[in-house]
């Protein structure tokens, strides 16, 4: 179905175009329609699936430019929010609104001068929005649409009661629009007195987003984590990879371990000021730097193209959070890998994301590496079928031709 058939006018399906886009995503087929009728929204949709167009279309066609704030989108993180401004000031090119990010981690001077110009769309993180309310930059009394960008996000970072205070200063007649990239109980609970009589839209869920990434698990000694790595991506002849580590020490230790073994790799976490992150990462989009070490916070919803591999350097403890790192791969259609690096104490995690995910993770190993004692989960984890005994109930691992078998 083309874009226009959604109920888009013509300047916005010349931005669509303009960016590639031939045809509305689920996401945006769904979610277009009832949001131009002027409905509430309760959308369950992940990175990836092109939330963000489903949410900024209806929001260009729906305010008037004349540079007051019409719109306001709240999303949880700085990155975020510069990649849905990114994204809306292109969509937004014929049709004139203006479109601008306040977000922290940055100086006031260039946000305010920008919001002194007028602006449309106000895309914003919640601590700076309530800033520059208190200082009087931000005039909210015109909002006529909110959208709430990763509303489990915010809930899991905390940012409820900004949340609440940001409601607070907004007109009570608007219409909502919530994206979140799960919708369990709590959310609905939570979100519930915000909206009125929302249409709930969904796209597919976790497990068929990424069924274009093809997903391998390495198990290893946890000793040996960065020797494997390092090997791994030597066999690799090109790619454009996010490895994912548990914490900012590890993600730091990782990288210098990485450029010390003559492989290039950047870092980006919250203890980076923000104007590093951002050169970091366009270092990353750029292609100056093939590698880039993330936490889940900063990695969350970033929007590269192009990236063809997702390495779990540490397994995630929480499943979600792994359905959201292998989904910065195999954006729109493109085939990606993922990596997940597996020590045995780890395996607790990996049942879970099984679980979750509802496939199994089949092993795969380095061929020439030279592997400590390990163990590895056997090889009745290929079946299907996950609930009837242990997915890991018993192991080999070699070294130097002595065999090991565990239970656990
Ligand atoms: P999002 O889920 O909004 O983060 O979007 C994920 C990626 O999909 C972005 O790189 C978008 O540019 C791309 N995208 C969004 N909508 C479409 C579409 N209708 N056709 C092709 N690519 C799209």
């Amino acid at each position: 179905m083309p874009f226009a058939e959604l109920g888009l006018g013509s300047n916005a399906v010349d931005g669509v175009k303009a960016l590639g886009w031939n045809e509305p995503t689920p996401i945006q087929t769904k979610a277009i329609p009832e949001a131009l009728q002027g409905h509430d929204i309760l959308a369950c949709a992940q990175t990836g699936t092109g939330k963000t167009g489903a949410f900024v279309l209806p929001v260009l066609e729906l305010i008037p430019h004349e540079g007051r704030i019409r719109a306001l989108i709240v999303t949880p993180t700085r990155e975020l929010a510069y990649q849905i401004e990114e994204m809306a000031q292109k969509l937004a090119h014929h049709t004139h609104h203006a479109v601008t990010a306040v977000y922290g981690g940055v100086a006031y001077g260039t946000q305010i001068k920008r919001l002194t110009h007028g602006v449309d769309v106000l895309v914003a993180t919640p601590g700076r929005l309530l800033d520059l309310e208190s200082k009087g930059v931000v005039d909210l009394s015109h909002v006529e649409i909110l959208v709430l960008d990763e509303a489990d996000r915010m809930l899991d970072m905390g940012f409820w009661p900004d949340v609440r205070r940001i409601l607070r200063l907004l007109p009570k007649k608007r219409q909502n629009m919530f994206f979140s990239a799960t919708l369990n109980d709590t959310i609905q609970r939570v979100v519930g007195d915000m909206l009125t009589d929302p249409v709930t839209v969904s796209v597919a869920p976790a497990s068929t987003t990424v069924e274009n990434v093809e997903q391998r698990v390495y198990p290893v000694n946890p000793a040996q984590k960065t020797e494997l790595l390092v090997a791994l991506l030597r066999s690799m002849s090109e790619y454009r990879a996010i490895i994912f580590a548990r914490t900012k020490r590890r993600a730091d230790r990782l990288t210098e371990a990485l450029n010390a073994s003559g492989v290039d790799a950047a870092v980006i976490h919250s203890d980076l000021s923000q104007v590093k992150r951002s050169k970091t990462l366009e270092q990353f989009r750029s292609g100056k730097h093939a590698l880039l070490v993330s936490t889940d916070v900063t990695a969350r919803g970033i929007d590269i193209e192009g990236v063809t591999h997702v390495i779990n350097y540490d397994v995630p403890d929480r499943p979600e959070d792994y359905v959201h790192r292998i989904g910065r791969t195999a954006r729109a259609g493109e085939k990606g890998i993922a990596i997940t690096l597996l020590a045995y104490e780890e395996m607790g995690s990996l049942r879970d994301i099984e679980r979750m995910t509802g496939h199994v993770l089949e092993n795969t190993d380095v061929e020439g590496f030279d592997y400590a004692d390990r163990v590895v989960p056997n090889s009745e984890r290929k079946t299907q079928d996950m609930g009837a005994r242990s997915l890991f109930s018993g192991g080999v691992g070699r070294r130097g031709g002595r065999k090991r078998t565990r239970r656990f």
